[in-house]
């Protein structure tokens, strides 16, 4: 494991600048405020590990930015940082309405303890102290993420009388049980863990085929008609919308009904 930080901390220029618009893999994506490079490069390494996608920011004032930018799915947030304090990002990704729910794990150095209650109180999920050992906190963010998105790791999605059991590969609208293909049950699935987003023909391509860019994408409209097919009888509401220009998205309204 010695090298792979090695490895990190020379891919970090643009590592630390990924499409965070873009995430096919669907991997749920952590924003890591700390300065301290050797421990931020360290829990990048564990988390990428795991399979998240990982946005590394060593200043407060940075990750305001990035915050702005796009919304990460949890974030390990240093309490004492150049330009912003945590303390302080922690109070405004909470008045944000777009962050508002953010989960967010404090880190702090022993000997801030005595600010815990500080931390708790301007709304950080949890908190860490340092030193802290790696299992222990990637065991906090797996229970975080469960706790603020349960349908990451679901077994089942819902969606109004859509029912998708990712186990038995089963899905049901009502009392009915749907015949799914298994490129049209993958497609659901992605769309189903995403509501209201809409994706391009080619994003879909390559979550649902992987980067195999030979397929045409006018296949992806194929997919989507035999899903639709199987989705919805004549007076059912379709869940799929159909974007003009831009691509599909599973109808976050659905639900609703
Ligand atoms: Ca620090």
């Amino acid at each position: 494991m010695s090298d792979a930080p090695d490895r990190l901390a020379r891919d970090r220029g643009h590592a630390d600048v990924l499409d965070k618009n873009h995430r096919p893999s669907g991997a749920p994506r952590i924003m890591i405020v700390e300065d301290e490079t050797s421990l931020a490069v360290l829990l990048a390494y564990n988390l990428e590990a795991e399979g998240f996608e990982v946005e590394r920011v060593e200043r407060g004032d940075e990750a305001e930015l990035r915050l702005e930018e796009s919304t990460p799915d949890l974030v390990i947030l240093d309490w004492m940082l150049p330009g912003v304090s945590g303390l302080e990002i922690c109070r405004r990704v909470r008045a944000r309405e777009a962050t508002k729910t953010l989960p967010v794990i404090m880190l702090t150095a022993r000997g801030e303890e005595g600010e815990r209650v500080r931390g708790l109180s301007v709304g950080a999920d949890d908190y860490v102290v340092k030193p802290f050992s790696t299992p222990e906190l990637m065991a906090r963010v797996h229970a975080l993420l469960r706790r603020a998105r349960p349908e990451r790791v679901a077994m089942r999605l819902h969606a109004g009388d859509i029912a998708l059991d990712r186990e038995t590969r089963r899905v049901r609208r009502g009392d009915r049980e749907l015949h799914l293909g298994p490129t049209e049950f993958r497609f659901l699935e992605f769309l189903m863990e995403r509501p209201g987003r809409v994706f391009s023909r080619g994003q879909l391509l390559d979550a649902v085929w992987g980067n195999l860019s030979e397929i045409d994408e006018r296949t992806v409209d194929v997919h989507v008609g035999r899903l639709r097919k199987a989705l919805s009888r004549a007076r059912e509401k379709d869940p799929i919308r159909t974007v003009r220009g831009s691509g599909y998205s599973f109808d976050e309204t659905f639900a609703g009904g």
